[in-house]
């Protein structure tokens, strides 16, 4: 089964547990498993931090860096209204850290990706005025629906962020995939921040895991709420053996994955009989909108399901037109022709009459999907 749901349901190889059973065996509460070491030490040396901490999910990661960094209530974090860190991570900041999130609409930028000016809308000063939680930390997110922030905005958001004295926290579940697309190294875009949370589990193809970067004082602090929140895991060599070999070996194949992105998304506008891709293909996302193709979701999931490709969404009812496509390293150029085929051939025989849903080419980013879609 080829798998374009999400770039989480990559499966480990034959290969990766070969890897697993070659790793440490220590027990990382005591500080004992040298791979676990070895890859905290590898991802925050490709990042530029000082220190790394392996956890089990990238929630985990986010979650520790605003406990970490922020300790005393009344304080805000200032974010992308589509953020994963307010919207998915099921209302953690208020519960964890005690934190009111002031969500930042992308409007100078027709939805592509927040900038200093948006974030001055939503800004608060500490002031002393009684009423309000000021600003102590502004969290960006990149990539984001699969778009990439310019290295330029993020440099400015940095400047900003210094100026005014706040802390500035990166996730980067994706950030794998924005640098292959500007070609850049990782560092470049992670050097503004304070806290990094970076992903193994998503195109990076590890089964589990995401790795906080920050300076030795916040890592050592975040150890800290980790075993507070009943994440210290004992023998995790293997896991983080596993994840190091793939940021080695997965990570070069992204470029291909990008470009089979973008092959993908010309074929279904070329050959999709009306069918429109509304959000920019910048890495491995492409999301559809079938609205005036005539093709139904659901049928279509139905149909690429028989030439083993899975889409989700099944059950989607009829209103319901836009999907998220996600490439990742184990899907093939064959598989991508293979459901342009379908799409072809159904909407070759699609009627206009059975045009469904709202209306095609929608300008509005992000708000769109249910929060299944996006995970
Ligand atoms: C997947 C993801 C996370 C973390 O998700 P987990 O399932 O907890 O590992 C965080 N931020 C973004 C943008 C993500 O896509």
């Amino acid at each position: 089964m080829f798998d374009f749901r999400s770039d989480t349901l990559t499966q480990p190889t034959d290969e990766m547990f070969k890897i697993m059973q070659e790793a440490s065996r220590g027990d990382d509460v005591y500080g004992e498993d040298d791979s676990v070491r070895q890859l905290e030490a590898h991802v925050a040396r490709l990042t530029g931090h000082e220190a790394g901490l392996f956890c089990a999910s990238g929630t985990m990661t986010n979650q520790l860096a605003f406990r970490a960094s922020l300790l005393t209530p009344p304080a805000s974090v200032l974010c992308d209204k589509r953020s994963h860190v307010y919207r998915y991570e099921a209302g953690g900041l208020a519960a964890h850290s005690s934190l009111t999130v002031y969500p930042v609409r992308a409007d100078t930028n027709h939805g592509h990706h927040i900038t200093v000016r948006d974030i001055e809308q939503e800004f608060v000063v500490d002031d002393g005025d009684a009423h309000m939680a000021p600003t102590r930390l502004i969290s960006l997110e990149n990539t984001l629906d699969g778009t990439v922030m310019p290295l330029k905005e993020v440099q400015a958001i940095g400047r900003f962020a210094r100026e005014n004295k706040v802390l500035l926290h990166l996730d980067g579940a994706r950030i794998w995939n924005a640098a292959i697309a500007q070609g850049c190294d990782l560092k470049e875009l992670t050097k503004e921040f304070n806290s990094v949370s970076l992903c193994v589990s998503k195109g990076i193809g590890a089964p589990i895991g995401s790795v906080l970067v920050g300076s030795t004082e916040l890592i050592k602090k975040a150890r800290h709420f980790r075993k507070m929140f009943g994440g210290g895991w004992r023998q995790a060599g293997g896991l983080a053996a596993v994840a190091h070999w793939c940021i080695d070996h997965v990570w070069p194949t992204m470029r291909e994955t990008h470009e089979l992105a973008k092959y993908l998304a010309h074929g279904l506008e070329t050959f999709g009989g009306g069918a429109k891709i509304y959000i920019p293909v910048e890495t491995n996302m492409v999301f559809m909108d079938l609205a005036g193709s005539g093709i139904r979701l659901s049928e279509l999931s139905r149909r690429l399901e028989e030439k083993g490709i899975k889409i989700g969404n099944k059950d989607a009812p009829e209103t319901q037109t836009q999907v998220r496509l996600v490439l990742h390293w184990q899907i093939n150029r064959k598989a991508v022709d293979d459901f342009v085929a379908v799409v072809k051939d159904m909407a070759s025989k699609a009627t206009s009459s059975a045009t469904t849903g709202a209306p095609p080419n929608q300008k509005v980013y992000g708000s769109h999907l249910t929060s299944y879609d996006r995970k």
